[in-house]
């Protein structure tokens, strides 16, 4: 691919971190859970260990080219196609981030490795740290984030707390919620308890404005999410993103390239990748702004999602 490189993506204007340039470090829905609302479809590989899934020196020496091409960023962003703290190269590729450039970095993570005092650590080097919060109870946890077996609800708000008394930069929370999932009132109240106990310094509140993993999922109106915003009676915005892009922008490399394969036949999020040699995150992100933009839609065939352009 020609303007995008397999590990990057962007930069883009994301509404928490302004031009932000996407960084993945895992393979394809490598994650520690399978929430249901995971724009990565539903299978993948779930698991705990951390290892050296992505090679540092090639993720950094793609940034250094890209730098040396005049590439500003507000964040350099790990987030990507999977959880980005099991790649446990993450800390030395901050600071070999920190060697080359002044741009900042932030780390979007589902939180369920902060009881581990090295993926704290790791996460303690960044200038902005983005954890997810979904359920205020073990039952909800399990149902809408689905986490890896060995995961126990209590020590993951217990490592949240932790990460928090050791970090000094900012912690945005964020909450994503499906009506009819965790979003009764007591669900709430109990959720303003945990974040009190947690302290970040926003919590940002999300829903399902993309295709997600499992169907039927329903997502909340803003109205809905501002109501719930004012009831958790903390710093708390909504960050759903309910607008489409202009559809003036210039399309990317990568997106002509997906769309060029999709009108040959249609593809699922796996297929894009293997076909064209890039990251999860690559191919997501530029399917979902094909999406906004009306030019690439879903559709469902044996439980699985693949894309398609309209006829
Ligand atoms: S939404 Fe994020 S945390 Fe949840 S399964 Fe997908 S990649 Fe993992």
């Amino acid at each position: 691919m020609s303007t995008e490189s397999k590990y990057l993506f962007g930069p883009v204007p994301s509404r928490r971190l302004g031009l932000s340039l996407g960084v993945d470090v895992v393979p394809l829905k490598t994650c520690t859970q399978n929430c249901i609302y995971c724009q990565l479809g539903r299978h993948g590989v779930q698991t705990l260990e951390r290892k050296s899934y992505v090679a540092a020196q090639a993720v950094l020496a793609e940034l250094k080219q890209r730098i040396a091409e005049g590439l500003r960023a507000d964040y350099i962003t790990f987030s990507g196609s999977g959880e980005p703290t099991l790649n446990r190269d993450i800390g030395a590729m901050i600071d070999g981030i920190r060697a080359m450039t002044d741009m900042k970095v932030a780390i979007i993570t589902n939180g369920t490795l902060l009881g581990d005092p090295e993926v704290r650590a790791d996460c303690c080097k960044a200038d902005v740290v983005l954890p997810s919060l979904d359920a205020a109870d073990p039952e909800t946890f399990e149902k809408i984030n689905r986490p890896h077996e060995a995961i126990r609800f209590d020590a993951f708000i217990e490592g949240l707390c932790r990460f928090r008394e050791q970090y000094a930069g900012p912690i945005w929370l964020e909450v994503f919620l499906l009506e009819g999932v965790n979003t009764a009132d007591d669900e709430i109240a109990r959720m303003r308890e945990l974040i009190a106990r947690i302290r970040p310094d926003k919590v940002q509140l999300n829903t399902a404005v993309r295709p997600t993993a499992e169907r039927n999922l329903a997502a909340l109106d803003e109205a809905r999410l501002q109501a719930i915003a004012g009831k958790l009676n903390f710093n708390a915005e909504v960050i759903a993103d309910f607008a489409r892009p202009p559809e003036s922008q210039e399309m990317p490399e990568a997106s002509r390239q997906i769309l060029e394969m999709l009108r040959r036949r249609p593809c699922s999020l796996e297929d894009v990748c293997r076909g064209l040699g890039v990251g999860g995150i690559v191919a997501i992100k530029n399917i979902n702004s094909l999406i906004a933009a009306g030019r690439v839609r879903t559709q469902v065939q044996d439980g699985k999602t693949f894309y398609i352009v309209p006829a």
